[in-house]
């Protein structure tokens, strides 16, 4: 029997696990399979105990760390002073966040894997970029245990988008050796993940097509040796080729390659084992499996969790466990509505069933969440790519006690998700520096100035505090009581709770910084002259108001009838039982999404064709579900014309139609740039820059990023 083919007498009945059934079973290896199999099994039994051992437990060569460790001495725990160790401390029968672990010879300092994030950020010819390599290299100098690269195509065909990592020539390798020898100083191991990108129609290629495909696998595999990565992952999921011969709702193959698992099965087993044999018996070989693609027609969690384990008996060391796919992207990077996650669940079901260890990833952004699935014993390793693009030292940062300065991931999806938008690069909303690593960080200033922001919403407080880790003295009015500015508004709806911790982190980074915070004082004209500053920052949102264009909508004699949606979400603004919402980005929708949450009618009406076109395509389809659940009625092409005596008058497909049982009139746009100051002052202040919204309303990704860069220039 070839090395990879699992025994027939080894697949296992759904639910029954490993151990229990080879407890009953094994005895057929003896008498009926090959001594070959039986090594294997051993082997596969040696890594999982290896993986659960403990530092102290583990033999001195396997414990040791590269010597360049991203701990200061100070940074290092304490054996008995290890705050997050402490708040984390596991109950049976996972390891804790911070155990190292393994994977085959691949030895992790703690259990947190970048799981592969797709970037944009190689070159056109598929080349690892300084970009690439450094947003890499910081999530290895973070502390992570492994760092796994996004899929990296075996093929110049199937790319997901134009700047997709490539291994397909030797001319491949020096990209890739660069980044492992960084990440490898940064004292993290490196696994290359290996993929051929979705085809059109995966019925199309004949079987000797299908066949050649092993070779283009085996050789990126030994590129990647070659290259200096400790281990190859493949991709056999996420809709990708392999994923795509996998699943029932593209395959419809009548040949050896379609129809049962086994035949599904065919050619990704085919190609673990051409993995094999070209890196050898010991060099370390993970799959990356999709359990659930939450597809019509595709990979139930069943027959996803019979795949993980018939896979993980073909000589892999470890599997990563995930949901969704490219054509449901909205599973595969759940955001703040998919709750709970469901991957973890799934991961342990596989973890169950199998003997090697499994990484699971999807959603997991907080260390309760990692802490809780690893003491859960749902995983032995947690993945994470999005916590990690938010704030890329969050392991070090947990590992010395200082989880409440992680700069959150807040489930928006707003930046991070490349594939959707053609030629998109990777970008974060609450880390400015995400996806540029390679520039440096912004210089200190020889002699400090005098600096003053005037807004306390994330892109003052990202100003302010950059300008003071600068070394300027830094003055921040808010004329509210409160930091965090829209953001504490948007918190209110349903699920987006997660803005309110970066709230909490903008107040963090405030606190631990030397900015001196004026809390609800207006920076007037005058006040600002009298401080007289050598720059000013105007950061104050952008303001809504009331679309001056429908006839009526001020009309002073129908008081609390027509209010803001910011009025709603501050709980400023009683609300009655039948509600018409003006305007359906996404602060409209989300508004609805929480009216119509309460037991109200809500009916949405917008100018443009696609309402929610500005939504995510991950977030769209669940906000859409979630609104339809409620019963929301969102009018596209619908333009409020006029309100008069509590009636309002909406043109619609050349009609008018009329509404006039309404309780409240809710408008959510209308919003105004807000940089009146900014002539003014120029007169008296050496520097006066207007960034975010208040120079024009956009997104709260370039705002914040406006607001970093203009400072990291100053
Ligand atoms: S853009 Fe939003 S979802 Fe994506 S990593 Fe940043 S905070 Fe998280």
């Amino acid at each position: 029997m070839p090395r990879g083919t699992p025994a027939a007498h080894c697949w296992r009945p759904w639910g029954l696990s490993a151990r229990r059934h080879c407890a009953r079973n094994c005895a057929w290896a003896m008498l009926g399979t090959t001594w070959r199999h039986m090594r294997d099994w051993r082997r596969e039994l040696e890594v999982r105990v290896s993986s659960e051992n403990t530092a102290s437990e583990r033999p001195a060569s396997e414990n040791e760390r590269p010597e360049e460790s991203p701990l200061t001495p100070e940074e290092q725990p304490q054996a008995d002073g290890d705050k997050v160790a402490e708040a984390t401390a596991p109950a049976a029968p996972g390891p804790d966040l911070f155990a190292p672990g393994s994977l085959g010879t691949v030895a992790a300092a703690n259990r947190i894997v970048l799981s592969p994030l797709e970037t944009g950020l190689a070159s056109a010819e598929g080349e690892f970029t300084p970009e690439l390599v450094s947003y890499l290299v910081a999530r290895a100098r973070g502390g992570v245990g492994l760092v796994m690269t996004e899929a990296v195509n075996v093929s110049e065909t199937g790319l997901t988008n134009s700047r997709m990592p490539r291994l397909t020539t030797n001319d491949h390798i020096a990209g890739l050796r660069t980044l492992a020898e960084e990440v490898h100083r940064a004292g993290a191991p490196l696994a290359a993940t290996l993929t051929l990108g979705p085809v059109d129609d995966v019925n199309a290629l004949t079987a000797e097509e299908l066949a050649q495909l092993q070779g283009q696998f085996a050789e990126a595999a030994g590129r990647a040796q070659t290259a200096g990565a400790d281990a190859v992952a493949l991709e056999l999921g996420n809709g990708h080729l392999l994923g795509q011969l996998l699943s029932p709702a593209s395959n419809a193959r009548e040949d050896e390659y379609g129809g049962s698992l086994d035949n599904r099965l065919r050619l990704p087993l085919a190609v673990l084992a051409a993995l094999r044999e070209r890196v050898g018996e010991d060099f370390p070989l993970l799959a990356c499996v999709t359990v659930d693609e939450r597809l019509e027609g595709g990979v139930t969690p069943e027959e996803g969790v019979e795949s993980a384990c018939r896979v993980s008996r073909a000589g892999v060391q470890g599997l990563l466990i995930t949901v969704g796919t490219v054509r449901s992207r909205q599973y595969a990077a759940p955001c703040h509505y998919v709750v709970p996650l469901p991957a973890p669940a799934l991961a342990a079901k596989v973890k169950e069933a199998v003997v090697v260890p499994v990484v699971v990833a999807g959603g997991i952004r907080t260390v309760a969440e990692a802490t809780e699935i690893l003491a859960g014993g749902q995983a032995d390793f947690v993945g994470m790519s999005r916590a990690l693009l938010a704030d890329p030292e969050l392991p070090m940062k947990l590992r010395t006690g200082r989880e409440a300065s992680v700069v959150p991931c807040i489930g928006c999806n707003q930046a991070c998700v490349v594939g959707e938008g053609g030629g998109r690069l990777l970008r974060c909303v609450t880390n400015p520096r995400a996806g540029f690593e390679h520039e440096p960080t912004p210089l200190r200033m020889l002699s400090p100035r005098d600096l003053v922001v005037v807004g306390g919403g994330p892109a003052g407080v990202v100003a302010a505090v950059t300008a003071a880790q600068r070394g300027f003295r830094v003055t921040l009015f808010e004329q509210e009581t409160q930091i965090g500015g829209r953001f504490r508004l948007a918190a209110v709806p349903p699920h987006k709770a997660l803005l309110g911790r970066y709230v909490e982190w903008l107040k963090q980074a405030l606190a631990d910084s030397t900015v001196k915070v004026r809390l609800g004082e207006r920076a007037d004209y005058e006040t600002l002259r009298g401080l007289a500053p050598e720059v000013v920052i105007l950061a104050g949102g952008a303001s809504l108001d009331l679309p001056e264009t429908i006839p009526g909508i001020a009309d002073p004699l129908l008081p609390g009838f027509v209010v803001s949606a910011d009025e709603v979400l501050a709980g400023k603004a009683p609300v009655g039982k039948r509600v018409m919402i003006v305007g359906a980005r996404r602060v409209g929708l989300e508004t609805a999404d929480l009216l119509a949450g309460d037991g109200r009618h809500v009916i949405v009406c917008d100018s443009s064709q696609a309402p929610d076109a500005l939504v995510p395509a991950t977030v769209r389809p669940l906000l859409e579900e979630r609104l339809k659940a409620n019963k929301v009625e969102v009018l596209a092409e619908a333009t409020v014309v006029r309100v008069r005596d509590m009636v309002v008058f909406v043109r619609q497909g050349g009609r008018i139609v009329q509404y006039d049982s309404l309780d409240t009139v809710v408008v959510a746009c209308g919003w105004r740039r807000n940089d009146e100051l900014a002539s003014r002052l120029a007169e008296h202040v050496a520097t006066v820059v207007v960034v975010g919204d208040a120079r024009s309303p956009r997104t709260a990704m370039a705002a914040i990023r406006e607001a970093y860069e203009t400072v990291a220039k100053l």
